[in-house]
Order: structure tokens, then C-alpha cells, then sequence
């Protein structure tokens, strides 16, 4: 394995290492990933002995380049040099006790530290030292789990878990990630160990969420969370969209899959992670809002204005930013169904107006996601629907050039209504308002200053009131 370890910094750390008689290894990701031909620029390094000591000697012999950040409290070290971050540690063996993640840690061996590993693909190890440079160390034939695209626990894949949780959330992830499969004993252990999750921070629960989110079939993550029950208790709201109900032989889809589907599809056009957040949630107020109607069958009347709503409680619970980002997904949830109610009649500029009006800069996100909730099986129906989608978007485009709507501001402001008119703020200055954007996005007047002054005297006359 000679060859994966071309980069000089692994010379310089097998001399350091050989100079101080310590035993040093490149192990994890880093090393899985070189097999997967994932170029990777985080390294970890074993020492069987102080971490932080070989990485204050690596340190000084790289000189000014490098920059080297203790954490005494865990025994590591981080290296910053070029464009590589090289993790330090000595090789530890770990106990836990029940109720934290945190383990009991004590020197080890290679062996002991390889144990404590999450997966065996990822308790690869190459040996630095320079009589057995690349020498691979694989205990628990993590090369041929790799070869065969599964994860595997190093030990009792209970032990594993309940250990540190958190691994199951990572098995997913890398599921998800790698597109690996848990081997079935693995996956069963997730199951019979899924509420040891409550020991688990929700930040790292969102941190792997996320992963799973930016891989490129999110999907293949969130199924397996449904199948092992992690669901439920880290995302119960999301999980209340599965089943398909039927009522007097009327059924609906189960919107838990078309939510899946979806986002798989937005992900062939996004790696914005908000817009795939957008698309997992667009659907969120079905379950809240499922009616059956013996005249119409099942309605989710408002299901986007209730979805919107329950953004704020989601985020919160699972420690999602509380700021711009949630608001726009709130935003493109209550608007998610806006394109396509449009081009469902016919395509008037007044209704394009007022969806660019709405969406601002965010219109293109929009129509991305609007486009991926086209998962219907009928091809006539998604044919006629991606026709009609090219009509909005030709339409936004002629108007957006005409009109300027995007990030629509009065040609003429409250401030200046209170003026002319002596007017106290109150709400004639906001009717008056009101109406002249109504007769803008409706192309009574066009977007411009002295149209929307002209129209401005046209209204105050018809409500009584005088220029002083
Ligand atoms: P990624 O960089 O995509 O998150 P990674 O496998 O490199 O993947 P890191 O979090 O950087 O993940 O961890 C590096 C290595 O440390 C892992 O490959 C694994 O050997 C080990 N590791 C990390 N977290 C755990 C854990 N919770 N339990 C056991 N081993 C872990």
C-alpha cells in the first residue's frame, strides 16, 4: 500500500516515529477512503504512546508551516499543515459505562484501539513505522467487507451500540454516504439498540442528518432509519407521513416514499442543503391536515400553511439554526405548491406577478422544488404538467425582464402617501399602499414611480381624501 502513502507528510511522521522508537499507524477513514478512491485531507494517526507528544515532534520538524493545537483533556493533537489536518492520538482502549457516551479511556495496544472502532472498514490501519511502511493491519477483514460494500461492527455489534450509539446513526450515514449495506446481525443490533439514542446529543444526531441529507440518494438513509425504529424517536413527525389509508375503495399516496422521492429527486439539482431540507418538509402538515370528504376523497386542505407552522418546533427539536435558513424553508414550504396550482389553469401574468412577488430571489429554488414533487406514475399527467412548468417559466422570465418584480419594493412608500396627504401612519396609508401593488402585480400600472404617484391621487379620491 506503498502507493496511497505518496504524500511526504508520511514520511516525515514515519522519521519522527522511528527517531522516538514509537509504534505509528494512518488509520479510519483515511484509510478506507483510499481504497473507496475518495481523496480525503483528514488523517489520523495511532501512536502506541503519546499522540501529543510525536505531534509536537512532527510539529517542530515541519517548522513555521505547520500549526499544532493541543487538546489535553482528550490526549489528541491537530495538525494543520498545507491543506492537510492530521488528528493525533495514542492508541486507547476504551470502556463505558450505561448512561454516556463518554467512555473510560486507558492506554492500549493497535489491537485495543482497533476495537474501538465503529466499523471494521473503518478499523483499517497502515503501518508507518519504515520497516513495515504501508503495511496493512486488518484484524477484522475490513478489506473484504469493503470489497463486498458492507458495514460491519469490529465486535458484538450490541456491545458496539450500546456502547456509543452515535455508531448507528453513523452506519446509516455511511449507508447513505457509501452506499454500503448493514450486515444483517449489525442491522438487527440498531433495532434492539435504538433507544439507547437518548444518550446521544441532538446536535450529533443533526450533524449525521445532515450527511445523510448532502449524500446523493438521502433516501437509502432515511428508509433505514424508518426500518430500525430510529426514526421515531429522533423524527416522529416525519415518520407520521408513512401509510396509505383507503376509505370507500378511495386510497392516497403514502407520502412518506413520495416525500423520499422527491427529495432524491431535488438532489440531482441541489446541493444546497436548505433546499433539500425544503423538499424532506414540504409535505410535513399532511398528516395534521388529512380529511377524507365522501365527495372529494382525501384533502390535506392548507397542509402548506400548517407544515410552514411546524418548522419553527422541528428545528428547535432537532437543533437546526433558528435564522435565515429556517426561514427560507418555511418560506418555500408555504409556497411549494404555488407553480403548480398556476399551471394547472391557465398561466395568467397577474398570478406569475404575484409568485415572483412572493418568492423574490428565491423564485428558481421554487421552481426546483416544484418540479421534483412531480413523482406521479400516470406519464401523461407528469408530460403535461413539465409542459405547463416551461410556460411559468418562460412567462417569470419575460415579465421578471419587463416588470422587475423580484424583489418588489413600492414605486411610491408609506412615508411618502403621509406627506402629500398629511396623513398620520394609520390604515388608509396601508390600504392606499396595498392597492397600488395590487394594481401593479395585476398590470394595471406598470412598475414605475410616476404611473404609481398618478394612481396613488386616483384612489385618495375615491376615499375622500384631500391634498391639503
Ligand atoms: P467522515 O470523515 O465522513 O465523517 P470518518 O470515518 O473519517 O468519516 P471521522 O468522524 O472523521 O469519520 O472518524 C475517523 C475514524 O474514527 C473513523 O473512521 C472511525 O475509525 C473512528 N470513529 C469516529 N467516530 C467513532 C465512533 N463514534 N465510534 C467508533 N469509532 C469512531
Amino acid at each position: 500500500m506503498k502507493e496511497a502513502l505518496q504524500h511526504p507528510i508520511f514520511k516525515i511522521i514515519s522519521g519522527v516515529a522511528d527517531e522516538n522508537s514509537r509504534e505509528c499507524y494512518v488509520i479510519g477513514g483515511f484509510v478506507r477512503d483510499i481504497f473507496l478512491r475518495r481523496p480525503s485531507k483528514d488523517i489520523d494517526i495511532v501512536v502506541v504512546g503519546s499522540g501529543i507528544e510525536l505531534a509536537g515532534k512532527v510539529a517542530a520538524q515541519l517548522g513555521k508551516k505547520a500549526k499544532l493545537t493541543v487538546f489535553k483533556n482528550f490526549g489528541t493533537a491537530q495538525l494543520k499543515y498545507k491543506d492537510l489536518e492530521i488528528e493525533f492520538v495514542g492508541a486507547r482502549k476504551e470502556s463505558y459505562l450505561r448512561n454516556s457516551r463518554k467512555p473510560i479511556v486507558e492506554d492500549g495496544t493497535l489491537e485495543d484501539d482497533q476495537n474501538r472502532r465503529d466499523f471494521t472498514i473503518n478499523a483499517l490501519a497502515l503501518c508507518l513505522n519504515n520497516d513495515r511502511f504501508g503495511e496493512l493491519v486488518d484484524p477484522f477483514n475490513g478489506m473484504n467487507d469493503l470489497e463486498n460494500f458492507v458495514l460491519r461492527t469490529p465486535l458484538d455489534p450490541d456491545i458496539t451500540f450500546s456502547d456509543d450509539p452515535l455508531r448507528m446513526m453513523r452506519g446509516i450515514r455511511f449507508s447513505a454516504q457509501l452506499r454500503f449495506f448493514l450486515e444483517s446481525n449489525t442491522f438487527d443490533a440498531i433495532v434492539r439498540n435504538r433507544e439507547r439514542i437518548a444518550i446521544i446529543s441532538k446536535e450529533r444526531i443533526a450533524d449525521e442528518l445532515n450527511k445523510i441529507m448532502m449524500s446523493a440518494k438521502p433516501s437509502v438513509g432515511f428508509t433505514l432509519l424508518e426500518k430500525t425504529g430510529l426514526l421515531a424517536l429522533i423524527f416522529p413527525e416525519l415518520l407520521a407521513l408513512k401509510g396509505a389509508e383507503t376509505k370507500d375503495g378511495v386510497g392516497h399516496k403514502d407520502n412518506f416514499y413520495h416525500t423520499l422521492a422527491v427529495l432524491d429527486g431535488i438532489c440531482a439539482h441541489t446541493d444546497n442543503l436548505w433546499l433539500r431540507w425544503s423538499a424532506l418538509l414540504h409535505d410535513i402538515g399532511k398528516p395534521r391536515t388529512k380529511r377524507f370528504d365522501p365527495r372529494l376523497g382525501w384533502t390535506f386542505h392548507n397542509h402548506n400553511f400548517v407544515g410552514e407552522k411546524m418548522i419553527p418546533e422541528i428545528f428547535r427539536k432537532l437543533k437546526l439554526p433558528q435564522n435565515e435558513k429556517m426561514k427560507y424553508v418555511q418560506k418555500m414550504v408555504t409556497l411549494h405548491m404555488r407553480p403548480i396550482v398556476l399551471s394547472e389553469d391557465e398561466v395568467t401574468d397577474s398570478a406569475v406577478r404575484r409568485l415572483l412577488f412572493d418568492a423574490g430571489d428565491d423564485i428558481e429554488d421554487l421552481m426546483t422544488l416544484c418540479e421534483a414533487d412531480i413523482t406521479s406514475k400516470n406519464p401523461e399527467k407528469v408530460k403535461r404538467y413539465k409542459s405547463n412548468f416551461q410556460l411559468v417559466r418562460q412567462k417569470l422570465k419575460e415579465l421578471e425582464e419587463k416588470d422587475r418584480l423580484r424583489n418588489f419594493q413600492p414605486p411610491v412608500d408609506g412615508k411618502e402617501i403621509m406627506e402629500i396627504f398629511d396623513l398620520p401612519a394609520c390604515a388608509t396609508v396601508g390600504e392606499i399602499k396595498t392597492r397600488i401593488k395590487d394594481a401593479i402585480l395585476d398590470g394595471i400600472i406598470p412598475n414605475e414611480y410616476e404611473a404609481a404617484r398618478e394612481y396613488m391621487f386616483q384612489i385618495a379620491e375615491e376615499l375622500g381624501i384631500k391634498k391639503p
